[in-house]
């Protein structure tokens, strides 16, 4: 059903497997290979900044400067076999390849929805598979990131909501997410990444920040700070130090109804009233200059009347804010529904007529259920490394 258009390049053969299967949702994987004793104990290279990659090489008695080089066979040229690395010596890559792993994590699928969407499948080295997004159109490459696997909030709407929660993952699990992406696509570079897979950034901040980091590093994948967003439900203490975080990333804050009863059931683990959301959202604009980004699901006959885009223009107006409409991405199982692109518009327009910034989102990877909130928990009957 699916067109299979991901451009592959299968010229490295250290490259990590990726197979493609239909029928995504709520399937389990059976991902072969064991996970020998020497990978477990062997460092993901993602979990190495540049700075602790010269150390360590330094301390094993070779010279410093072969970090970057590794750095940008790694980062930069898809090769992740330290004796493919041209200038690299066989002693320092068999120093390396005893201490580092390409990969912790192992890509199972990647699914094209054939409109410039990227369904991606990611095997944990515990077995869980977690799900990301590389999101294709002229000059622009987004990938959408997860930070959990699962998620604890339980949003009344979203698949991943519906799963669980597992454990959160670590900041090389969310980098090599990255570097799958990059590997799918030799000839292009991720532009923007958006952390807004599964999970919820807040509950996971340090880690999300550390990913950030290796994100915005001039050795790894150099996306500026504004071209990296991080969404999340709104704590006020989350929201401050995202504030205070020296890289000046977007901060896109999870709405979805003006109204507290109803958000409340939308998102009953909102982490703060609405008020305080806003609030704390008011205070990051002031200390960063910085727009902030409001997502809101329109659900057809739930939070999608001139009424609900009235009581949201009264919220924000003011506040520098900008609406992000997301249409539902229906979800099987679930009752709620997508309004009309009519309705939708008109929801839209009313809120700019009221004076608030706003646009509809297109959706892409509806064909592989790779949306927003589509994203399910899974997990592989075998190993990953
Ligand atoms: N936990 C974070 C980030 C993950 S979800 C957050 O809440 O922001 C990213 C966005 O997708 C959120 O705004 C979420 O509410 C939205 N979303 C979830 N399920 C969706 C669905 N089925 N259709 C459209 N958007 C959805």
């Amino acid at each position: 059903m699916w067109s299979m258009a991901i451009e592959k390049q299968r010229s490295e053969a250290s490259r990590p497997a990726a197979t493609q299967r239909d029928g995504i949702a709520a399937t389990r994987h059976f991902v072969r290979g064991s996970k020998s004793r020497r990978a477990s104990r062997r460092v993901p290279l993602a979990a190495c900044t540049l700075e602790a990659l010269r150390d360590a090489v330094a301390k094993a008695g070779f010279p410093a400067y072969r970090a970057a080089q590794v750095m940008e066979w790694f980062y930069g040229k898809h090769v992740y076999r330290f004796d493919r690395m041209k200038n690299i010596s066989a002693p320092v890559a068999a120093y390396l390849d005893e201490h580092f792993v390409a990969f912790s994590s192992r890509l199972v699928t990647a699914q094209d929805a054939g409109d410039g969407a990227v369904k991606m499948e990611i095997a944990l080295r515990d077995a869980f598979v977690v799900e990301a997004v590389l999101i294709k159109v002229p000059r622009r490459s987004t990938l959408c990131v997860s930070t959990q696997v699962g998620c604890p909030l339980a949003c009344a709407f979203c698949a991943t909501g519906q799963s669980g929660f597992e454990r959160n993952l670590k900041a090389y699990e969310m980098v090599e997410q990255a570097l799958h992406a990059a590997a799918l696509m030799p000839r292009r570079r991720i532009s923007n990444v958006v952390f807004m897979g599964m999970g919820e950034p807040c509950l996971n901040l340090d880690a999300v920040l550390e990913a950030v980091s290796v994100t915005n590093a001039a050795y790894a994948f150099r996306v500026g700070a504004r071209r990296i967003t991080i969404s999340t439900l709104g704590d006020p203490h989350c929201i401050e130090k995202i504030a205070r975080f020296p890289l000046e990333v977007g901060l896109a804050i999870s709405l979805h109804s003006a109204d507290e009863k109803l958000r409340r059931q939308l998102v009953p683990g909102a982490p703060a009233s609405l008020d305080k959301t806003i609030e704390a959202a008011w205070r990051y604009f002031r200390e960063t200059g910085r727009e902030v980004t409001y997502e809101y699901v329109l659900l057809a006959g739930v939070n999608d009347s001139f009424a609900d885009a009235a009581a949201l223009a009264g919220l924000l107006r003011g506040k520098r804010a900008f609406v992000n409409l997301i249409p539902y991405n229906e979800v099987e199982g679930l009752a709620f529904k997508r309004p009309t692109p009519g309705k939708t518009a008109g929801f839209c327009k009313r809120l700019i007529t009221l004076g608030v910034k706003a646009h509809v989102r297109t959706s892409l990877g509806g064909g592989a259920h790779a949306s927003c909130g589509q994203l399910r928990l899974s997990k592989s009957a075998g190993s990953a490394s």
